[in-house]
């Protein structure tokens, strides 16, 4: 159920990853975003082949390498130095027409993305007009800047994503983080055997035909570097009422293309009626990704990178409802991005709703059983943790998976399932539009209860102290 997509640096130091982190464009669990506010999806412009950044990459899964050539303009990224995936080898780098020795202007250097992660750091003192780099090898899945963002080529799947700097990622003096969510004009195509289907987080614009190899090519229009993925499979297709589904071979079909429209149907009504009508359809694109890489919402293209490993039965569809309540019901993220670090607003919500859209479809779930892993504490000692709205600081928003979601199934017992649910209603109506924090999220809950002093005082002990370690249990 985990979109675990993103992970926060203990080290406040560190603040490139948080600004990423609320930069980025998924929900997940962003994605699972439970994101910034986006960009508007890319307008479906034709492909032009004279883009002036474009990046091409010819992917052999059979030998599970990759060989890529990019080329920019001095203007169309804004920066001349640039940070690669330390796992690829650099052939060719041609720099204002002249032909340069990448080695020397390479060195290594850390990134703050997860303690001990270094890139390749290119910085490029000639480069005033064009560059064009080609480079080759291998993602292995060892190489992300994440822990939870895993890369890998093969035979049965091939995953690309910024977050594992599979292309140039260009870097501003004022920090790589300010880079990611400026659109730029960027051309993006994959080509691949004959038989594999690329799934973009963007729109697919075209499909170019090469005999035994096909190209598919993605926004030429603005694209933000930070926002790219790319699946790659020998993906079944089933275009179903609830959506566009791209399984993975060794999914059961027929099972799926049962099971899929008429849960996601109860889902998507019992949210609807629950915590307000979306204005979107339940029109999903769904990618099945296997189920280590961690699955995430993408959300203006409402779509799902979804590591459900079976949709035969609805209990099993949990993980694919989950990124569908990111997509639907998740309020804006807090304008500071420590404070959204804490996941609270996105995962601690969506873990609770998630429950309650699954007991609404399987019926009453026992909660002692549904709920037990909401205490886990997920290594921390009881001792180390900190005010809920502090866990962004702190590094601690891992807990909100559990012990966040376990707040708020408390609230609920205090308030009562229905006043809860009104309140919830109104909270997501209120910062749909308008980041949403800490004092906004009490007061909101406060005003829908019988007694708000006593929501009050239930706040104190669990978002704004440390008195709730001595109540993380079930009963009460
Ligand atoms: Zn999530």
């Amino acid at each position: 159920m985990n979109c675990r997509r993103r992970i926060w640096n203990r080290n406040p130091v560190l603040m490139l990853s948080a600004t990423i982190a609320a930069l980025a464009l998924f929900s997940g669990c962003t994605v699972e975003n439970s994101g910034a506010t986006l960009p508007a999806p890319p307008s479906s412009t034709v492909p032009s082949a004279n883009s002036a950044n474009s990046i091409f990459f010819d992917i052999d899964p059979v030998n599970s390498s990759m060989t890529v050539k990019a080329d920019y303009i001095r203007a169309g990224v804004g920066a001349q130095e640039f940070l690669l995936n330390p796992a690829f080898t650099v052939t060719e780098m041609v720099v204002d027409g002249h032909q340069i020795n990448p080695a020397s202007v390479m060195t290594p250097v850390a990134v703050p993305f997860v303690d001990g992660y270094v890139a390749n750091d290119y910085r490029l003192t000639q480069f005033t007009t064009s560059l064009h780099i080609e480079y080759t090898g291998t993602l292995s899945g060892s190489t992300g800047s994440t822990r939870y963002a895993t890369e890998t080529i093969g035979p049965d799947f091939t995953f690309l994503r910024w977050e594992t700097f599979c292309y140039p990622l260009f870097s501003p003096a004022s920090g790589l983080a300010d880079a990611l969510n400026v659109p730029i004009d960027l051309s993006m195509s994959v080509e691949v055997p004959t038989g594999y289907s690329v799934q973009f987080s963007s729109d697919t614009q075209s499909t170019q035909d090469l005999g035994n190899r096909t190209t598919v090519f993605t926004t030429a229009a603005k694209m933000n570097l930070g926002s790219f993925a790319a699946a790659i499979a020998q993906f079944q297709d089933a275009h179903l009422a609830s959506g566009d589904y791209y399984l993975l071979s060794t999914t059961d079909m027929s099972a799926a293309v049962k099971t899929i429209d008429p849960v996601m149907n109860q889902a998507y009504q019992f949210l609807d009626q629950t915590y307000g009508a979306r204005t979107f359809t339940m029109k999903l694109r769904v990618v099945q990704i296997p189920s280590s890489l961690g699955s995430f919402a993408v959300t203006d293209q409402h779509m799902a990178f979804d590591e459900t490993i079976s949709y035969a039965d609805p209990t099993s569809l949990q993980p694919l409802i989950h990124e569908f309540i990111h997509l639907g019901w998740n309020p804006m993220p807090p304008a500071d991005s420590s404070v959204q670090q804490s996941r609270f607003f996105d995962e601690a919500l969506t873990v609770y709703l998630t429950y309650r859209t699954m007991a609404s479809i399987v019926g009453d779930l026992s909660a002692a059983s549904e709920l037990a892993g909401f205490t886990n504490l997920r290594g921390y000692a009881v001792a180390d943790l900190a005010p809920i709205k502090d866990w962004g600081v702190q590094g601690q928003g891992d807990l909100s998976y559990t012990i966040g979601a376990l707040c708020l199934f408390k609230l609920s017992r205090l308030m009562g399932v229905a006043a809860f649910d009104a309140a919830t209603r109104q909270y997501l109506t209120d910062y749909q539009a308008t980041p949403v924090d800490f004092a906004k999220f009490c007061a909101e809950y406060e005003s829908h209860s019988d007694n708000p002093q006593q929501v009050q005082q239930f706040f104190q002990t669990w978002i704004y102290s440390t008195a709730y370690t001595s109540q993380i249990s079930l009963t009460n």
